[in-house]
């Protein structure tokens, strides 16, 4: 018989998801507005520095309207990670805008500082000031916020952070998203926690979250009847949604400590393993570690894809880093500042099954499998 499947990050519900979902069903709020919807912008408020927040039905929504508040518009340019999942960079072309790409650094991953400032000071130089910066904190990582956020002022252009995979993690303390002008967050099923579906966007600009709102609903003015001076969007996260959240964030600091837990482990259990190396977190730097993930050596027998296959072979789900956006076929035209570290990254490194529902069996058995692999 087969050894049962391990994914990757699946969903894991704590005790009082349910609850709050048949309160929803009894009091029949089952729409993108209701006390739930309330109650987890609220929650997710306070653990976001008191940001003010706008719950959305996905991260990718709160990052289109994070550019259309920052009035991104036809051939603007907007700054953005290469090496990170297309959805952080699909909503500039939704706004018919272009993305530029910025290199990773090698200490977290994230976005280059200094190719970033290389970046803006030739697109300046070209006439077009970027008018927006994307930053990802990728696999829950921060990024080195303080150097970017010190180029970014420098030229007086406001900061995105998508923090989609990085809820629970923090930045000298502070949590992610809640640095810059902008944050947004996933509640998607494989991220840390979920909505099923869903996302947030937060911000210390009150107007700022009450325009998102407005625009997520229709964008409908004040009136008796649907009155429209602007174009809207069906974005809201509906209220059985957020009772689902309301019982995810309760448990958000236990997941958090559990992926860190599976990643230790993993690190502790492969330390012999030569050619097998993680990522460590900087002074300050506090990652959720929502996914393990491993680079293996160049000059390695044991190649990046024959480890996964292996796992494949042994019904356990991993995965290959992102693919930088700047070698996707569809961001081909794009610029991109950098050297090559975020296509080494993709080449040589792997997203190891991180779930927080995974048992000690499970772990024991991702890590034989894996010291196996490496046998000669
Ligand atoms: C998941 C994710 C998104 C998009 O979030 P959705 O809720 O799936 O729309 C954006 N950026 C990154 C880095 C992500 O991992």
């Amino acid at each position: 018989m087969k050894n049962k499947k391990i994914w990757l990050s699946s969903p894991h519900m704590g005790e009082n998801e349910f609850k709050y979902v048949t309160q929803a069903f009894d009091l029949n709020w089952i729409a993108p507005v209701g006390p739930h919807l309330n109650d987890f912008e609220k929650n997710l408020s306070k653990i976001s520095d008191n940001k003010y927040v706008a719950a959305l039905g996905s991260g990718t929504s709160a990052i289109h309207l994070a550019l259309i508040l920052l009035d991104v518009e036809r051939d603007d340019e907007v700054i953005c990670s290469s090496f990170t999942f297309s959805a952080s960079a699909n909503p500039i072309i939704y706004q018919g805008a272009k993305p530029v790409f910025i290199d990773s650094e090698m200490d977290t991953w994230n976005m280059c500082p200094e190719s970033l400032e290389l970046a803006i000071i030739d697109r300046i130089e070209n006439r077009i000031k970027p008018k927006a910066i994307i930053v990802v904190h990728l696999y829950g990582m921060p990024a080195k916020m303080n150097e970017i956020i010190e180029v970014a002022s420098r030229y007086n252009i406001p900061i995105i952070e998508d923090a989609a995979e990085g809820l629970g993690s923090t930045y000298y303390n502070k949590p992610l998203g809640s640095l810059t002008e902008f944050g947004i967050y996933s509640f998607n099923g494989n991220k840390i926690i979920t909505t099923s579906g869903g996302g947030a966007l937060i911000s210390s600009n009150e107007d700022s979250i009450k325009k998102a709102k407005f625009l997520a609903t229709q964008a409908r003015d004040h009136a008796p009847h649907y009155e429209h001076s602007q174009i809207g969007y069906n974005y809201r996260l509906s209220n059985v949604s957020a009772a689902i959240g309301l019982g995810q964030l309760e448990v958000l600091q236990d997941r958090v400590e559990r992926r860190r837990e599976i990643f230790e482990h993993y690190q502790k259990e492969l330390s012999d393993i030569n050619e097998i190396s993680f990522v460590e977190e900087p002074d300050g730097f506090y990652s959720n570690r929502w996914l393990t993930t491993v680079l293996i050596s160049a000059n390695s027998k044991v190649s990046r894809e024959d480890l996964r296959l292996n796992l494949e072979l042994n019904n356990i789900e991993s995965r290959p880093l992102w693919k930088p956006m700047h070698l996707q076929p569809i961001f081909s035209s794009c610029k991109y500042f950098g050297s090559n570290n975020a296509e080494y990254l993709f080449k040589y490194g792997l997203c190891l099954p991180s779930g927080s529902n995974m048992t000690e069996n499970d772990i024991a058995r991702i890590i034989t499998n894996i010291k196996r692999s490496f046998e000669k």
